[in-house]
């Protein structure tokens, strides 16, 4: 897969001025909710109808899809509009039927990338297609899983491949639905530059009020486009009705993002600066995560020493950790007196909440 030139064509013919937009509702309701949709989306920068005609449900009771009836709608949905149309696929028989019906883009869903025999089920009744298969990252943060499923889709001779990002699960609620854990497609991107990757700030959300911020952080980390569920009447909506936003605050979205063109010494100049410092960005927000989560064990050990009238300093444990961090240090060209002067702090500021909780 590496050495094909080739994963990005289907994205240049299309010639957009643009990253690639795609929105939609996340599911196809009922006809006229779907041509609404379409309609009203003609008028932003979307060029890609989206809408979920089987819906993966983590627990059953809820919406799940409309099934093959949908697809007559996104088909006259083109027609009248002239959008592109995308669905996921979750089988050869959905496969079948999208086939059937004309859908310019398959996707495959996060729950169903987890699973390498529906993954390759599916690439086999794809096998040679000209279609566009966009594939999500599974629900866990697990690269090789992700890279696995596209590299059956390349096996199978499916040409036109790409990626969306859409984050992963946590058992523990943070501030999104799920974590974008930014490093992931990072790595995949340093991997396979070729690969066009698109952002699902929706579900990364899980709410409407960070959409946007995410979109800005996938612009400047070079990705390739949008898939942003989109409804009428988000409130109202069947299914992710929280997420959802409407085509006019799309269209206001993509107006206020700043989209770094490729082109000019200095703009690619900047461009590139731009993505590295965002790089750096995330780096560092996992930098302070880790150190917060390292000071909260600290806490831990700190009421345990105190429940056991045990003293805070432990000078045998601590000369054990230098140790081993100045060797792990040098394996990451880090220098010793960098290991050490930034461990001393870490040091200090733990035994500072120790103190703290021993005190309290
Ligand atoms: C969707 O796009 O509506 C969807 C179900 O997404 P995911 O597979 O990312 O959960
Ligand atoms: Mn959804």
């Amino acid at each position: 897969m590496e050495n094909n030139k080739n994963l990005r064509n289907w994205l240049n013919k299309m010639e957009l001025a643009h990253p690639i937009v795609i929105a939609g509702p996340c599911s196809a309701e009922t006809e006229e909710q779907v041509l609404k949709i379409a309609h009203q989306l003609k008028e932003t920068d979307a060029t890609v109808l989206r809408a979920g005609i089987w819906k993966p449900r983590t627990r059953p009771g809820n919406f799940e899809g409309v099934g093959a009836l949908g697809l007559k709608w996104l088909q006259k949905a083109k027609q009248e509009t002239g959008l592109m149309t995308a669905t996921e696929v979750a089988n050869a028989n959905h496969v079948d039927l999208a086939l059937k019906h004309d859908v310019d883009i398959l996707w495959v869903g996060a729950r169903t990338t987890v699973s390498p025999f529906i993954v390759q089920e599916i690439a086999d009744a794809l096998k040679g297609t000209d279609k566009i298969v966009l594939i999500k990252n599974p629900v866990n943060p697990d690269l090789a899983l992700w890279l696995g499923a596209v590299e059956r889709f390349y096996e199978s001779d499916v040409k036109n491949l790409g990626v969306i990002h859409r984050g992963f699960s946590t058992y523990e609620k943070t501030r999104y639905r799920n974590n974008p854990e930014w490093q992931i497609p990072i790595d995949l991107q340093n991997k396979f530059p070729d690969l066009p990757l698109i952002l699902d700030p929706s579900h990364i959300a899980g709410r409407r009020d960070i959409i946007f911020d995410l979109c800005q952080t996938a612009l400047d980390l070079n990705y390739d486009g949008l898939m942003v569920e989109t409804h009428f009447d988000p409130d109202n909506a069947w299914s992710d009705a929280e997420q959802q936003i409407t085509p006019k605050t799309l269209d206001q979205i993509t107006v206020d993002l700043k989209i770094r063109k490729q082109e000019g010494d200095e703009v690619e100049f900047k461009n590139k600066l731009n993505t590295l410092r965002t790089k750096i960005d995330v780096l560092d927000h996992q930098l302070i995560e880790s150190l917060g989560k390292r000071m909260k064990i600290a806490d831990d050990i700190g009421m345990l020493k105190n429940k056991n009238n045990v003293a805070i300093l432990q000078t045998k444990r601590w000369n054990e950790i230098l140790g081993k961090m100045i060797l792990e240090g040098e394996e990451n060209k880090l220098s010793e007196e960098f290991i050490l002067r930034i461990f001393k702090a870490i040091h200090q500021e733990s035994i500072n909440h120790q103190k703290k909780v021993m005190n309290n």
